[in-house]
Parts: structure tokens; sequence; C-alpha cells
């Protein structure tokens, strides 16, 4: 039986990452940052098939002690602070939790077992102001947030513990993913939950920022496959995962608007407060690496993930609906 450490498990992809290892067998270990309120929300349903693991991505030690207990075979990293348009308000924060922090869970795989698998979550806001398109493994980076910047760090950490310490270790170039587990401050899910509030009657008006922006959004339950792939190769490299399509905000707005019959434009109000102090354009990334070397493909189309989550939303919410409407009645 395989052993894997996940940082991050509690989290959109750690969830359906854990799944994946989950039904091939694997024991998994999933590290929690102690917090007053934790949200187990997206692992409830396999919260107790996790060995769960206290830990701190920003201190050294609890990670040597979290490698030397859980004696991983493999070591996914995906813990950060991975909203962009927080970065710019907490960029020392940000470059602690997205940056140092790598190197603190390197360190602890290097030190105590250093034959373990790592792999680094890289992200498509490390090409930010792009110089070509569509961008690939060897396309330079320009990173426009303090978020793109601490991710570049991570990444070439990730390349250089590879080179110095001949650590099997992999950087995935994800561009953006998405599901019905996405946060509600990403725009994807910020959409849907609010075409289904707007549908059920609950909101009225949609503020967003910048609409024309350009995303290559895939499926998260695909590109946790790659994660697993990358990890299964004779050699470590770093890949790119995308989808090859690029979509805008407003395309986005489009889609999810008319699925329920509803113009978008009817909602969407501009509101400066979401645009951001840099922006990236334009990301449509080119996977033909992941394809030729793992195999890898996305499944899920764009529609059909706006769609999925939209679906997803109007179940939560008229649920919510349902047991408010329960407890006013019962309160009476
Ligand atoms: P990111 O690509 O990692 O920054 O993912 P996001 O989902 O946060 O944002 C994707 C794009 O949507 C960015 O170009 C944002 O500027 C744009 N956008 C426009 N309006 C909004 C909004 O109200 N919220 C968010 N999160 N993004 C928005």
């Amino acid at each position: 039986m395989k052993t894997a450490l996940i940082t991050g498990v509690t989290g959109q992809d750690g969830s359906y990452l854990a799944e994946l290892l989950l039904s091939k067998g694997y024991k998994v270990y999933g590290l929690r940052r102690r917090t007053s309120t934790p949200n187990y929300e997206n692992v409830r349903h396999i919260h107790d098939q996790i060995e769960w693991i206290s830990g701190d991505l920003t201190d050294l030690a609890s990670l040597i002690e979290a490698v030397r207990s859980a004696e991983p075979d493999e070591v996914y990293n995906l813990a950060a602070q991975s909203y962009v348009a927080a970065s710019w308000p907490q960029p020392l924060a940000t470059g602690h939790m997205t940056a140092l922090s790598v190197t603190n869970m390197l360190e602890a795989v290097r030190i105590v077992k250093p034959n373990t698998r790592f792999y680094q979550a890289s992200s498509s806001e490390m090409f930010g102001k792009v110089v070509e398109t569509p961008q690939k493994e060897t396309t330079p980076f320009y990173p426009r947030s303090p978020y793109g910047v601490a991710k570049v760090y991570g990444h070439w950490i990730t390349v250089n513990y590879r080179e110095s310490f001949n650590l099997y270790a992999c950087s995935g170039i994800l561009f953006n993913h998405e599901s019905p587990r996405r946060g509600l401050e990403f725009v994807t899910r910020k959409v849907t939950d609010a075409v289904a509030r707007i549908k059920l009657g609950l909101q009225h008006e949609l503020r967003m920022g910048n609409l024309e922006a350009l995303r290559d959004w895939g499926f998260a339950g695909d590109y946790v496959k790659a994660m697993w792939l990358m990890l299964q190769q004779n050699e470590p490299d770093d890949y790119v995962i995308s989808t090859g399509e690029t979509h805008s905000v407003r395309e986005l707005l489009e889609v999810a608007f008319s699925y329920v019959d509803l113009n978008y434009e009817d909602y969407v109000v501009i509101d400066p407060k979401f645009v951001r102090p840099a922006e990236v354009d334009l990301l449509l990334g080119d996977c033909a690496k992941a394809k030729q070397n793992l195999g890898w493909e996305p499944e899920i189309s764009f529609e059909k993930l706006i769609h999925m989550m939209i679906d997803e939303d109007l179940k939560r919410v008229r649920a919510e609906m349902k047991y408010n409407d329960a407890l006013s009645k019962a309160l009476i």
C-alpha cells in the first residue's frame, strides 16, 4: 500500500486528490493547521478515511515531524494563500505561506525521507503578463501579483531541489481549475452561486470587476489526475496542465445566466472594488507535453463545468431555503 501526505487537503484540489488516492488504495495523511473554526466541508464524506496530522507550513519542525510519522511515498504540496486578490493587501503573509513554505516542505522531505516523491502546486499566474501565447513549460514567467511572484519562487525552489539534491520533485503548472467545491471568492463560483441565488429570488444584482480577462478554465477533478500521473513517471519533470481553450469573464456570465434563462446584463454591475491593481489579461495553456508523456487529457468542457457548478449551487441554495423555512416555522 502506498502512502501520501497532502497539504491543503481540505481545499478544492486536496479533497479531489484525496478521493482519487483513496480509490487507488493509498493510505492518505492530511496535514491540518490548528484553527478555532476548522472547515471540513470538502472532505466531510472522507474525513474518517484520512489520517490527520497537525502541522503548519510555516513551521519546519512540525513538517519534519509530519514526514517522520507519515513516512510518505508521495507528498502533494497544495496548501497556500491561493487567492490572487488577497495577495496585495497581505503580500508578506502570502510570501510566507505560498513561497517560503515550499522550502520548508522540501527541507522536511530532504532531511527525513529524501526518496519521497514531491509535487508542487505551481500556477499559470506565474505567466502573468504573458510573453507568448499559448503558454507552455518553456514560456518565461512575468508574474503580476504578490501571489504570482510567490508561486514563481515555489516553482524554482522545487526545480532547484531536484537539481541540487536529486529529489524526485515535480512542479505542475496548473491553469485555473474549478468545481462546485471552489471557494466563493473565485470568479466562477462567485458567478454560479449568484446565478442560483438570483434564479431563486434571493439576490438581485451581481457586482463584478474586469469582464474582459480571459482564462483557460478546466475541471479540478480532471486536474488532480495529472498531479498523480506526474509522480508515477521514471523521471521527475514539470508540466503545464490546461484545456487549450480560453474564455472571457463576460462569456462565463453569458453561459451561466443563459443556463437558467436569464440575461446577465440585467443583473451585473461593475464595481471598481473588484478591479485589481495589475491584471493578468490572457491565459491559454498548451498541455501537449502532458498529453504526450503522461497520457493526460481534460474530460469536462467549459460549458459542462459551469452547468455542473450551477446545478450544485441550485441544489445547495434550495436546501438552505428549505432549512430556513423549517426553522422559522418551528420558532413560530
Ligand atoms: P485568478 O485567475 O487566480 O485570479 O482567479 P479568479 O477566479 O479570482 O479571477 C479570474 C479573473 O476574473 C481575473 O482576471 C479577475 O480580475 C476577473 N474578475 C472579474 N470580476 C471578478 C470578481 O468579482 N471576482 C473575482 N475573483 N475575479 C473577477
